[in-house]
């Protein structure tokens, strides 16, 4: 089986398991007793909490442990709401994860005002936009750093920056970004974050939110005191466990597996980009996320490519995972500029570190047999087709 949908999910990094395992077997205890088998466990909690701080550059006092990204969303954006309840305006992007766009529909809804910044045709946000949009009723500005479709990485600083000058907080969803490119919260500006262990070879179920000491969301949930008392329930430890010992391994080796990366994809890209009428989504491959690589093969439908790799033991991803099983494409390649029939066609494949150059030219000719069968089954006629999607090249415009 070739995995090629990391930005879905990621296999655990065998040393994760490994340091996982005690805290399923003899070191059970809940972090909230006061015997030292409790205590045992607390004093893990704590250091996993403290590695993992230093990673993004925050005091452990600013991290709480949540379930995930979606969760950590919520809670920063929710609960920044009630913080501040005399500001009435959320800022997000076209391109959020649909977590974040859930939330701001929710608002919305409840009566606060949205703006949905959009992005140029390579998916980047123009500061300009979020100057104009920008006042002094916005509570906060939450975009996410990483793109999970298109790999587009924003200029948080510069976007932190503006966000500031009008009082407001700044929020990141980070889940693709940490571990992969560098992350350091005073670098970037950023009030709070959010992240997931699951995307860098860290179990599912657990994430954290960052969030600095001036900008503290209130909790959603009630319940006993853990997690600064922000986030009540006992504590997730072996997922704790897991998820501070696949940052330390990602940071560790961020640099080796980033040009690893970049050498598989950039092989991939030259590859796809032989196929006829094949566009890439999003920008080149070197400004993208390390691994990512998103392309439309025009005239066929992504979900059939998606199928007949599947039949071949090859896995990727059509358009966003999230909206797979809906026939409404996806906000983010429609968001920069894609007409339905080119989303539709939209393919992802997203690598790792266990990846290696052999899958990637299986996929290769793979993909190229699979394309080719497909089209000979549809009244592909290349001419009268080109004229009506124009003379499109296989990197977009921005
Ligand atoms: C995966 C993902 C999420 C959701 O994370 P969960 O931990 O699965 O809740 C949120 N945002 C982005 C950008 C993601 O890629």
């Amino acid at each position: 089986m070739i995995y090629f949908d990391n930005n879905d999910t990621t296999p655990l990094h065998p040393d994760v398991l490994e340091a996982m395992l005690p805290y399923f077997k003899d070191r059970f205890a809940n972090p909230s007793s006061l015997h030292s088998l409790g205590l045992d466990a607390d004093t893990a909690v704590d250091e996993a909490r403290g590695s993992i701080a230093e990673a993004i550059n925050a005091d452990p006092k600013e991290l709480i442990f949540t379930s995930g990204a979606t969760e950590s969303n919520n809670l920063a954006i929710l609960g920044s709401a009630q913080t501040r309840p005399s500001r009435r305006h959320l800022i997000i992007s076209a391109i959020e994860h649909t977590s974040v766009l859930n939330v701001a529909k929710r608002l919305e809804k409840e009566g606060y005002r949205v703006t949905r910044l959009p992005v140029d045709g390579q998916g980047y946000i123009n500061p300009d936009a979020l100057s104009n949009a920008i006042d002094d009723d916005t509570f906060i500005v939450s975009i996410v750093h990483g793109n999970h479709e298109i790999g587009v990485i924003q200029d948080l600083k510069v976007l932190s920056e503006i966000a500031h000058e009008k009082g407001a907080w700044f929020h990141t969803d980070a889940a693709q970004s940490l571990g992969k490119i560098p992350f350091n919260v005073t670098e970037l500006g950023i009030d709070l974050a959010s992240f997931n262990a699951h995307k860098l070879h860290g179990p599912k179920g657990i994430g954290g939110l960052y969030y600095g000491n001036k900008t503290r969301p209130k909790r959603l949930m009630e319940g006993a005191p853990q997690e600064h008392d922000m986030r009540p329930g006992t504590e997730n430890v072996p997922g704790i466990i897991g998820f501070a010992e696949a940052v330390k391994i990602a940071v560790r080796d961020q640099a080796e597996n980033t040009v690893y990366l970049k050498t598989l994809i950039s092989r991939l890209a030259e590859g796809l980009s032989e196929i006829p009428h094949t566009l890439l989504n999003g920008p080149p491959p070197e400004e993208r996320l390390p691994g990512n690589l998103n392309v439309t093969m025009l005239y066929i439908e992504g979900e059939a490519i998606l199928m007949h790799l599947s039949m071949r033991e090859i896995c990727v991803s059509s358009g966003s995972a999230c909206s797979s099983k809906s026939l409404t494409p996806s906000s983010v390649l429609t968001s920069i500029g894609l007409i339905h029939e080119e989303a539709h066609g939209a393919i992802r494949f997203s690598l790792s570190r266990f990846n290696t150059i052999d899958e990637v030219e299986t996929v290769i000719t793979k993909t190229k047999e699979v394309v080719e069968l497909l089209r000979s089954m549809t009244a592909f006629v290349p001419e009268l087709h080109s004229e009506r999607m124009g003379a499109k090249s296989f990197y977009r415009k921005r």
